[in-house]
This record gives C-alpha cells, structure tokens and sequence, in this order.
C-alpha cells in the first residue's frame, strides 16, 4: 500500500462546515503483482483518512456519499484503461468519469472544485493532431500523438474507390465508405480534392484533435484548406512542404510525418523560447509568474501561455467577485471579498481552454539536467497582444 501524504488530501480545512464539496479521484488501474484493483482499497483508505481530518460526523457522511459511485465507477472500468479520473460532487448534480490511457497514481482530492489539472497537463502535454499527407493524386491520414503517427484513412484519385478498399493498407472507416461506395470512376481534381477535404473534416469532427496538420506542395494544401469545413480550417496548426514518395509504403509516409511533426515541435520550442528572450530583455508585451498571467487571461491580454516543468503554484479566488490571484491571498484587493486558495497552474490552463485566443505549451526539460527555462519568471511566462489596463473593445474584464 503506498503512503498516504499530506499532498494526498488536499482539504479545504478552513470551511469545515460546508457541505458542497467536489471529491476528485485518480485510480491507478494497471495490473500490480497481479491485481488490477488496488486502486479500489486504496481510494478508500485515502479517502477515510480525509474523512478523519473532517471535523464533522455530518462531513463525514458526506464524503461517503461522495465515494461510493467512485468506487463503483473504479470496480467497473474498461479492462484497457490504464487509470481513471472521477469527479463526484452529489450536491450539484455532478459525476463525472474520465477513463485514462496513460497511468496516475491513486489520489483523491477533496475542494470547492474539481482538481483537474493532470488533465490538463496530459492536454497541453500529449497533444493528438491529425496529419494529411495530400498530393494531386493521393491523401494519406494519419493521428498522431506520444510521437507515433498511425494511418487511419487514404483516397487515391485514379484507383477506383471499391479498389483501394479492399487493400489491406487503407483503412476505411464505414462512414467514409458510405460516401463513396457507388463510385466506380476516376475522380476528376475538384472531385478528388473535396474529397480530401471531405475526409479530413469528418474525421477532425470525430475525435477531439489539438489541431490538424496539412503535409504537401504548398500549392495543394492551400486549396485543401479553402475546401475544409470551417471547423477543421481553423484548426490548422501547420502547413508544411512535404513531397509524396513515389508509390509510398504505410511505414515511409508515417516516417516522414514524424518527422515533419519532431521538426515542428523543435522549432516550436526554440521560437517560443527566441520570443520570450526578446520580450525579456526589452520588458514588453510578457506576463511573468502566475499572479501576471492571471491578470493578463482574465483581461483577454493573453495570447500564448508558457510553463516550465515546475507547476506547483498556490493560487487564490475571490468568492464575491471570482477574481483570481497567483498566490494564496486572504482578501481580495478588487472588492474586499473572503478567497478561497485554488491551484493556479489549472486556473491559467482551464481560463486559457475558455478562451480560444489563448494557447498553453508545456516545456519542460529536454534531459534531466537541463536548466528550467521558466525560472526567471516563477515557472510561468504569457506572450501579450496589449500591456495592462487594456481590455478587448465591447468587453469587460472577464471574472467568471
Ligand atoms: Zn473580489
């Protein structure tokens, strides 16, 4: 059984008698020494000694009621899943699973909302793009994410579709077939390339990327982007020169899109980086540390949002005004009101998924020795559109 720590229960112990907590719980759901529910006994066990340091029977019974769907919820998770995230809050109405393809450790977490923020790094962390690889002839489709790019669709304008079908190396989707299943002939250009459009915003609609890439002559990826739904256009995080090999193998074209990816991301840090120096050291158009970037979301300054790999970072709210603070504050210096203390890593990474303006990136170390790029600004840095005391035209200073 792993030691139940401090950091474990995160309690709200300066409101003791409020009822409406959210109980937040991350299982663990990989098999150990053979069993897979550990995590059931060990949530429990966390949550009783959270219980033990409520200062009320009534809070007690409470956190009980809050527990047993999470428990539940644990004991009948998909056997794949590597772990789980539960939120449970009867009071208001609320329970919520997530199911976790990547391991956490067993941890509940008991405040005033819901502690979401290893989501949020997994989010901004791991992000999943789906890839085009398009040429005037060919589109190959691909979704990548942990570095690995996997083919999941392609279209070849002189194969007949109930071809290309039947090879093993496309992977046609049913919805995808449904479209083309009475097309015997070749398709002309326009025809092919709206159907690469086609294909590439429904299958951008279908699973929740971080963005889209579009891979190919830069002369065929912009006519693709003119032919995509909206919603997939405005996803677009990349266009980049790629040649399609001739006659390409599955294993080639995912090779070279990982490529394309490990090269963008490379110059991603290195350009963030460049900008942030600059903006340092003429003292312009950056937020530095948390309480800054705060300010700077809840005024829409913001524009791309940098971490560090240290985000431990003790936050407060106003309960009157909603006003966040980057660091613990006892009354809010707006309107007086009482505050409670809130994570801010997850308040700047949850205002930044509100809005969509603003972009978080997460850099952490390249190895372990590496210096924390972030330090001169307390692990935290904002690129602004506008320095302070500016607020969008039409709109107030956003306290949600
Ligand atoms: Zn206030």
């Amino acid at each position: 059984m792993m030691p139940i720590t401090r950091s474990d229960l995160e309690i709200l112990l300066d409101s003791p008698d409020r009822t409406d907590y959210v109980v937040s719980a991350f299982a663990d759901l990989t098999v150990k020494d053979g069993f897979r529910h550990f995590a059931e006994t060990n949530l429990a066990n966390i949550a009783r000694q959270a219980g033990l340091a409520l200062s009320e029977a009534e809070a007690r019974q409470v956190l009980d009621e809050h527990l047993r769907p999470i428990l539940r919820a644990v004991d009948q998770a998909d056997p794949a899943a590597r772990g789980l995230a539960a939120f449970s809050a009867p009071g208001r109405g609320l329970f919520h699973t997530v199911e976790l393809h990547f391991p956490v450790e067993d941890r509940v977490v008991i405040d005033e909302e819901p502690f979401v923020l290893p989501l949020l790094e997994r989010w901004y962390g791991d992000p999943s793009y789906l890839v085009a690889l398009v040429d005037s002839h060919e589109l190959h489709l691909f979704e990548a994410h942990s570095g690995h790019a996997e083919h999941v669709a392609g279209l070849n304008k002189e194969v007949p579709t109930e071809i290309q079908r039947d090879k093993p190396r496309f992977t046609y989707k049913k919805r995808f077939n449904d479209a083309w299943h009475e097309r015997q002939q070749q398709l002309t250009n326009d025809e092919f390339l709206k159907g690469v459009a086609g294909i590439i915003s429904e299958h951008y609609r279908s699973v929740p990327f971080t963005g889209l890439i579009l891979l190919g002559q830069s002369s065929t990826t912009a006519a693709v982007r003119r032919l995509l739904h909206k919603e997939a256009a405005s996803a677009v995080v990349l266009e980049h020169p790629q040649s399609m090999r001739p006659g390409p193998k599955a294993q080639d074209v995912e090779d070279d899109v990982s490529r394309a990816m490990e090269q963008w991301k490379a110059s991603e840090r290195s350009r963030l980086l460049g900008e942030l120096e600059q903006r340092w050291s003429r003292g312009h158009l950056v937020a530095n540390g948390p309480t800054e970037v705060l300010d700077a979301l809840q005024q829409g300054r913001a524009v791309e949002i940098v971490f560090g790999p240290d985000r431990t970072m003790a936050g407060s709210r106003c309960g009157s005004c909603g006003y966040r603070f980057g660091v613990p504050t006892a009354e809010c210096v707006y309107c007086g009101g009482r505050t409670s203390s809130v994570d801010a890593a997850q308040e700047i990474m949850r205002m930044a998924l509100r809005q969509r303006i603003a972009t978080v990136h997460l850099l952490d170390r390249p190895d372990r020795r590496a210096e924390d790029p972030l330090r001169r600004s307390n692990g935290v840095a904002a690129l602004l559109r506008a320095e302070a005391n500016w607020s969008p035209p039409g709109e107030g200073p956003e306290a949600g």
